[in-house]
């Protein structure tokens, strides 16, 4: 009942997944925290139930609600982004298999692409999605699966999921969109015909930066292939974080669609400074994407970059001059989050590397909490006062 189609995500974000009330049950769903549960004799051992498999109340909880807001017959609750995004892929690979990825994507994601994949014989291509023939140019009898991941992490662009998705029917592979900078609110993946939709729940999804989880969603054979490997590999969740996940989830749409707002409302008003060279944010009409952002997006996201003029010293006295945006790597969390990709997300790339993802030094990232927007503008003048000061 609470998981009707029909439902409104903030609706589902709320009550998705949880039981019939009964007279005397608490409203808020306790932590079990148990690592296992009386099983009875002769149980088939499928029924069993035990932390690590990823039945443990919380986390069917958990599971059951990402189902409801993502639209999908599964899904499986896992200890950290990486995890669904390894596991995932592990599931659908053998060694001699190929796996076609977006070259946009978050740079441990790129790391376990190019460098653990090819130690267990997976090879794997890097397409560039903003050319659309790209993924078919690519895929070879061993393909099996493509991996895309949007709004990029740190620039911002929108690929269209519809023609990787296209492509991986035709070919039988799967297709896995890491959705994290979007969240369910803002892109209805599985309606656009992604196979497994992954996200770091440890951002928009859980909300408070206090939690590391990661989710996958799709058909129930697709996620129990994945929660096979999570049992043989481990990296299951604990129930307290699940508890702490479904706390942030029932405020999803509320955070999600103020940082929408924000993020607008910044971007444009970034647009307008000297001190800034360009803005990346999709719901600008300057952005390359912008079109085929306006008809998949519901919202245009809590995140945007930047690139101030002066490069990284001035990106460093931008961020040194700020005192309500923190400087930390991470995103989606209530708090105004800011940091430099050379620093964080992409620092084991060179600079040539980067540069050619379009993230030159003087790159900053920028995670809109859900603070009043005049603090947050005057919090980022006097960083860019401090970024024009360096030149
Ligand atoms: N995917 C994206 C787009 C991310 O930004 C991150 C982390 O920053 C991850 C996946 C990995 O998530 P986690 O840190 O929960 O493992």
């Amino acid at each position: 009942m609470s998981d009707r189609a029909d439902l409104d995500l903030s609706t589902l974000g709320v009550h998705g997944g949880a039981p019939e009330p009964e007279p005397g049950a608490p409203v808020v769903p306790p932590v079990v925290q148990s690592a296992t549960f009386f099983g009875g004799t002769g149980e088939p051992s499928s029924r069993l139930l035990y932390s690590r498999y990823g039945n443990n109340p919380n986390q069917a909880l958990i599971a059951r609600k990402i189902a409801a807001l993502e639209g999908t017959e599964s899904s499986l609750l896992l200890s950290s982004g990486m995890a669904a995004i390894a596991l995932t892929i592990l599931s659908v690979t053998d060694a001699g298999d190929h796996l076609v990825a977006s070259k946009f994507l978050y740079g441990t994601t790129k790391t376990l692409l190019s460098e653990e994949l090819p130690r267990r014989g997976v090879d794997v291509s890097f397409v560039d999605p903003s050319d659309p023939g790209a993924w078919r140019d690519a895929v070879t009898p061993r393909t099996r699966a493509l991996l895309l991941e949007v709004p990029t992490n740190p620039t911002l662009r929108f690929f269209d999921p519809r023609v990787p998705a296209a492509l991986a029917e035709e070919l039988g592979a799967l297709l896995i969109v890491d959705g994290t900078f979007a969240s369910p609110v803002n892109v209805r993946f599985a309606e656009l015909g992604v196979g497994a939709v992954v996200h770091s729940a440890t951002k928009f999804l859980g909300g408070h930066s206090d939690l590391i989880a990661g989710v996958v969603s799709g058909s129930e054979s697709v996620v129990s292939k994945v929660q096979a490997l999570m049992k043989l590999y481990g990296p299951a969740p604990d129930p307290h974080m699940a508890w702490l996940l479904d706390r942030g989830l029932r405020t999803l749409t509320l955070r999600v669609s103020r940082q929408n707002e924000t993020a607008l409302a910044l971007a444009r008003w970034f647009e307008q400074r000297d001190e800034v060279e360009v803005v990346h944010y999709p719901g600008l009409e300057a952005h390359p994407d912008h079109a085929l952002a306006t008809e998949l997006m519901q919202g245009f996201g809590g995140m945007l970059s930047m690139v101030v003029r002066g490069g990284a010293p001035a990106a460093d006295a931008f961020s040194e001059a700020l005192r309500l945006a923190l400087v930390a790597p991470s995103l989606g969390g209530v708090e105004t989050l800011v940091s430099q990709p050379r620093h964080t997300s992409h620092i084991h790339q060179s600079p040539e590397e980067r540069l050619d993802l379009g993230i030159p030094d003087g790159f900053l990232r920028l995670s809109i909490g859900v603070e009043g927007l005049q603090d947050l503008k005057d919090d980022f003048s006097a960083g860019l006062q401090a970024a024009s000061g360096t030149h």
